[in-house]
Order: structure tokens, then sequence, then C-alpha cells
């Protein structure tokens, strides 16, 4: 079988074969249904930077209480960071609100990528997949399953930053008219199920024939990328003060890392060496552990320090049951872990 660099039947092929064995997921609508813009945007928001299966209870959770987007943006912020503790990255939580009550203000979301750029936490690859999914625009969606499948379809060895430009205006020429939503997806599928980072699956691909990493015999090596600069080491402690089996929480400030959500008391994050810190109150601190963390741009160890103590720390706060649902991102919960034993509940 010989390798068709023109990709020109490239579509049709990959729409074949989405047909046979398009993935059955909660967001999904079955094929040749319309697409809820709603649900796509939250599983877009929801999946950046997480699994399927990890986002997918969360999604369900979502759309069982707030069906609808006017639903959400009624939502107290409060709620919406609690139900989004788990999944990380909670600037993504806040500008799921403003997101939500900006579309609800407009009455609907834009029906194009354009428009649906201006939105809170809509980037290109974000818009173009809600535009081509709900609103059947001719766009292409490239997150980083597309530049896998393309830079080994092309085997593509230049600059990655030049070849990330060739291969989204190779993508952008292939999205056909019809069924712009089926593209994306069967381009995620393929990514997700069969050209795998680690074990690309040629036997079972559906474009074969036009890949040129496969011909070459050494698909694993694409994309080329440059070599990842090691992220700094932040150092911290987290203190946990129980009372009759009950932990005292605080609310983080507002804007910055983990902004509004609920931690365990918490100084500053140094890079280089742990900082001195003071306690949230005097008390018998007992050094529990290290928990680590990684962050986008930094890991952290989080030194834990627990005590029993007889009265709330000064200062806004609550205590809260250890092994409840508490809203809890995952780093301090980690480390309520390693301080009482057990995992606290998610939801
Ligand atoms: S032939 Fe192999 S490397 Fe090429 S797109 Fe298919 S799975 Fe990926």
């Amino acid at each position: 079988m010989s390798r068709r660099s023109d990709f020109r039947e490239l579509p049709p092929k990959l729409l074949a074969w989405f047909d046979r064995h398009a993935r059955v997921l909660p967001w999904r609508a079955p094929i040749g249904q319309k697409r809820d813009p709603y649900r796509v945007w939250l599983a877009e928001i929801m999946l950046q930077q997480t699994t399927v299966p990890h986002a997918a209870p969360y999604f369900e959770a979502f759309t069982r209480r707030w069906p609808r987007v006017e639903d959400l943006a009624a939502a107290a912020d409060e709620e919406v960071m609690r139900a989004w503790a788990g999944l990380g990255y909670y600037a993504r939580a806040r500008n799921l609100l403003k997101c939500a009550r900006e579309v609800a203000a407009r009455g609907g979301f834009p029906e194009t990528a354009a428009g649906l750029r201006e939105l809170p936490g809509i980037g290109p690859y974000t818009s173009g997949a809600i535009a081509a999914l709900a609103f059947g625009e001719q766009v292409a969606a490239v997150d980083g399953n597309v530049d896998r499948v393309f830079a080994r379809l092309m085997a593509l060895k230049s600059d990655w930053a030049e070849a990330k430009k060739e291969l989204a205006a190779k993508v952008a020429s292939l999205v056909p008219a019809k069924r712009p939503g089926d593209f994306a997806e069967a381009l995620m599928d393929l990514g997700a199920t069969v050209c795998t980072p680690t074990a690309p699956n040629c036997m079972i691909c559906p474009l074969t024939e036009f890949c040129v990493a496969r011909a070459e015999g050494n698909p694993e090596r694409y994309p080329i990328k440059p070599a990842k600069v090691a992220k700094p080491i932040r150092y911290g402690h987290a203190w946990v003060a129980r009372r009759k089996g009950q932990v005292w929480m605080v609310r983080r400030p507002p804007e910055g890392l983990l902004g509004g959500m609920l931690a365990l008391p918490s100084g500053d994050w140094r890079e280089g060496a742990l900082p001195e810190a003071a306690p949230p109150l005097k008390a018998e601190w007992v050094d529990t552990g290290e928990v680590r963390h990684v962050f986008t741009h930094f890991s952290l160890r989080l030194t834990v320090w627990t005590a029993d103590v007889s009265r709330a720390p000064a200062g806004n706060g609550e205590w809260a049951d250890p092994m409840e649902e508490t809203g809890l991102p995952t780093v301090f919960a980690k480390a309520l872990a390693l301080a009482v034993g057990g995992k606290p509940k998610r939801r």
C-alpha cells in the first residue's frame, strides 16, 4: 500500500472509521444528533490537563446538579469551587463560572470560534472544538492529541514551533464542510485509542496508508519536541490542627494559586529551601512527613505538621470532618491523608 502525502482521502477514511469505533463518553451525543454547546464546553474545560476517566464523574455530577449553563451561572462561587475540587487548575473553575455567567447574560454561546474566543477561559483549541462540535463550523480543533497524530502522519522534523504552524494549517485544510464536529471527535478518538503517545497501534490504524512516520518505521519518535526544562521546586508547610475528630480549615484568598479554595493553614511556598513560618497557634506540633505535588509551573514539597489543639486558631476558618467531603484541592487532601490516615472523600 503506498503512502499518500496529499491526505485528500484522509477525512472520509477517518470518518468511516469513526462511524464504527467512536467512543461512548458521558458528554457525547450519538453520531448524527445535535450536540449541546453547554455540555461540549463543560467537557472541554474539564478535559484540559486531565484524563477522560478522571473527568467523567465530575462531568456527570456537574450536569446533574447544573443541567444548563443558566443553572451553573446562578450557582454560588463556593459551591462550584467545592464541586471542582480534585480536578486541579483552579483558575479554570473561576473562569468556568465567569464564562457561564457571561453566556447566560448573552442568552447563549456565540456560534463561531472567533466569537467563542472572546469568552473567559476559551482559547484557540476549545473555541474550535465547541464551534465544530456544537455549531458545525468548518474549523479545526488542534490539541496535543491532534499534534501527535499529525506530527507522525507528516513526520515533522522541523523546529517544533514551526512544525506546529505547518501542522495546524494542514489540519485546518482537511476539516470537511460536512461533519466538522465528527472529524474533530474522530481525531480525538484516534489519538486516544490508536495513535497513543508511547504505543501507536499502526496495525489497526485507519490512516496507515497516509502515514510517513509509519513508513519510516519508528513513529514513536514523533512529535520531536525540545527537551523539557526541569520545574523549580518550592517548599512550604501545612498545619493540621485536630480537635474532637475535626480539622481546622481555612479559605484561600480569592486570587492566585488555588484561589478561593478550602485549604489547610499553610504559609508561603518558596524556592530553594523550607521557609521559616509560624504555625497558626501554639501547640505541640509534630513533623508528620512530606507530601509532594506537581503544579503547572513548579513542584511543591510540603512539610506536614500535626497537633491536637483545644481551641480554634485565630482568624477565619472552620472545623471540618477530615473524612467527609471537604472540597480540598488535591495537594491538601494528600497532606490530610498523611496526617490523619485514610483518604478524604472527594464527592
Ligand atoms: S499509522 Fe501509526 S503512527 Fe501513523 S497515525 Fe496511525 S497509529 Fe499513528
